[in-house]
């Protein structure tokens, strides 16, 4: 079965205070009227101290609350972490698990990716699993190795129709070089050829009012995971209007 529905996901990272988080997401949620919701399916994921105040602004509209990362326990001695279940309280429907910069900085690996997807599912969180080769790795030729192995260690154990997937090359994350619509799609098929063609693999990097069109014009290309641009309401609109 294809996937016809696009989902655009806007990743803030740790940009906004709660109070400007809040205002964004009214703009976003305002301009967002004007896109057809059998269409696109519109997510933003604010930092966690910003989830409350947004999901208030986003009440009655057709976008829809993310979290940028979760914890894998349940409960307990975790100074400083964030359960599911707390955000499940809080409305969220999706959240992101391995983004690079979090493999990169936090030190991330397969298997704790896997733990948090898994955890995330077991609350009826969609987890966004992250995946995606290192320039080093695409210029060594390793890309399909290292994504496959990302997809099948990343996604261990979860029910099909639980999770998606979010295809961001390392190299074109943050760097305004965005992959070029062919490199974007020959993963996104890839990655379908593993799962399934049913499973949402969406790509990210470097996406923008101005490149999205083509991207997500691909047959395996079921959406965007949208960094800086989704921090600017009309940009943020143009690509879910693509
Ligand atoms: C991201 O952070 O997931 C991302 C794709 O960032 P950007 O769009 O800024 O490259």
């Amino acid at each position: 079965m294809k996937v016809n529905k696009k989902l655009i996901v806007g990743n803030w990272k740790m940009n906004k205070t709660p109070f400007e988080a809040g205002i964004l997401a009214l703009e976003i949620a305002a301009k967002a009227k004007s896109i057809n919701n059998k269409k696109c399916e519109i997510v933003i994921c604010p930092s966690f101290v910003c989830l409350d105040r947004v999901s208030k602004a986003i009440k009655n509209s057709n976008v829809l609350l993310g979290a940028q990362d979760v914890f894998y326990e349940k409960s307990g001695a975790f100074t400083g972490e964030v359960s599911a279940d707390m955000l499940k309280d809080l409305g969220v429907r999706y959240v992101i698990a391995g983004h690079s910069e979090r493999r990169e900085y936090f030190g991330e690996d397969d298997e704790e990716v896997n733990w948090k997807a898994l955890e995330a599912a077991e609350a009826g969180i969609t987890p966004i699993v992250c995946v995606g080769e290192s320039s080093e790795e695409r210029e060594e030729g390793r890309e399909f190795e290292v994504i496959r192995r990302q997809v099948l260690e990343g996604l261990r154990g979860l029910n099909r129709g639980s999770f998606v997937i979010a295809y961001e090359p390392v190299w074109a994350i943050g760097t305004g070089v965005v992959a070029t619509a062919k490199q974007a799609e020959d993963v996104c098929k890839f990655i379908k050829g593993i799962v399934g063609k049913d499973v949402r693999v969406l790509y990210g990097g470097s996406m923008n009012g101005a490149n999205a069109g083509e991207l997500l014009n691909m047959p395996s290309i079921d959406g965007g995971l949208i960094g800086g641009a989704s921090l600017k309401n009309d940009e943020f609109i143009k690509i879910c209007q693509s």
